[in-house]
């Protein structure tokens, strides 16, 4: 079991790819055979990857099988306490309010719906995270201070500044009542705390990245098209900063959405 600094190191190392880690909550569901685990994140690599959560002593391998070792498990298991700890004392939040929806744009993906921005105050700041429980398909992205809430085709987005943004809404009524299922969700939970909800695994497929990308098959990111990108985002062989042209200021809107979407993978 890793103990001394070298092996931590190994470690460290190890969780610090973001296939590793999916590779680590795949297996943490039963054994697996290395077929399926190449089925759930990608043949891509997938040899490399493994012998260094196998380094780590992470993971044990069999005639082509892989589970979590003992230490494999126990380190999820502690990592599962830390976060559930970390979700426990709201008596310091206020309740929420929502002021009036600011601005009702054409949604990027889908120029049929709409984009929402609106604001909650008191902003929730570095709280934002503890609430993440409470919806089966969110996920607290540290990078960039925000809780992503999908329902349907719609994405929320809390950032901890108090802004909100939502894609996809149908109408400005659409919005107002989601806004509000949204604030009294999360006043319920100052209230009464917030219990572990079952989590729902969110699936982002390439094409949906695509979408946001700028779609001219520039080749600044080493990629031959933005497509081939899009699915070496999604396999962690390539990170968002490599496609340049999503800095440009007609990108902006874009390049936001992205950072919601990879936070997911
Ligand atoms: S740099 Fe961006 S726009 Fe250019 S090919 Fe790569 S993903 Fe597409």
């Amino acid at each position: 079991m890793p103990g001394n600094p070298n092996e931590i190191k190994l470690v460290n190392n190890a969780m610090s790819n973001v296939t590793r880690r999916k590779i680590m909550n795949f297996l943490s569901t039963g054994d697996k055979s290395t077929e399926e685990v190449g089925g759930e994140v990608g043949k891509s690599m997938l040899d490399f990857h493994l012998k260094l959560l196998q380094q780590a002593s992470l993971i044990e391998m069999g005639e082509g099988t892989v589970k979590l070792s003992e230490y494999g498990r126990n380190f999820l298991k502690e990592k599962e306490e830390k976060s559930m700890d970390k979700t426990a004392d709201l008596s310091q939040v206020k309740s929420i309010d929502v002021t009036e929806v600011r601005q009702l744009l054409p949604c990027i993906a889908d120029s049929s719906k709409f984009r929402v921005i609106a604001n909650i105050a008191p902003p929730l700041g570095g709280t934002l995270k503890v609430f993440e429980p409470l919806f089966p398909r969110g996920k607290y992205s540290d990078k960039i201070n925000a809780l992503i809430i999908q329902k349907g085709e719609i994405i929320t987005t809390i950032y901890g500044t108090g802004k909100v943004t939502m894609t996809m809404i149908k109408s400005e009524g659409e919005a107002k009542e989601s806004l509000q299922n949204l604030k009294s969700t999360i006043n319920d939970a100052i209230v009464k705390g917030v219990a572990p909800a079952p989590r729902e695994k969110v699936r982002v497929e390439p094409m949906e990245i695509y979408k946001y990308l700028p779609q001219t098959n520039c080749g600044k990111c080493g990629e031959q098209s933005c497509y081939t990108f899009a699915i070496k985002l999604m396999s962690g062989e390539a990170s968002l900063e490599k496609c340049t042209p999503l800095k440009e200021s007609q990108y902006a809107l874009n390049q936001e959405h992205l950072q919601v979407l990879t936070a997911y993978i």
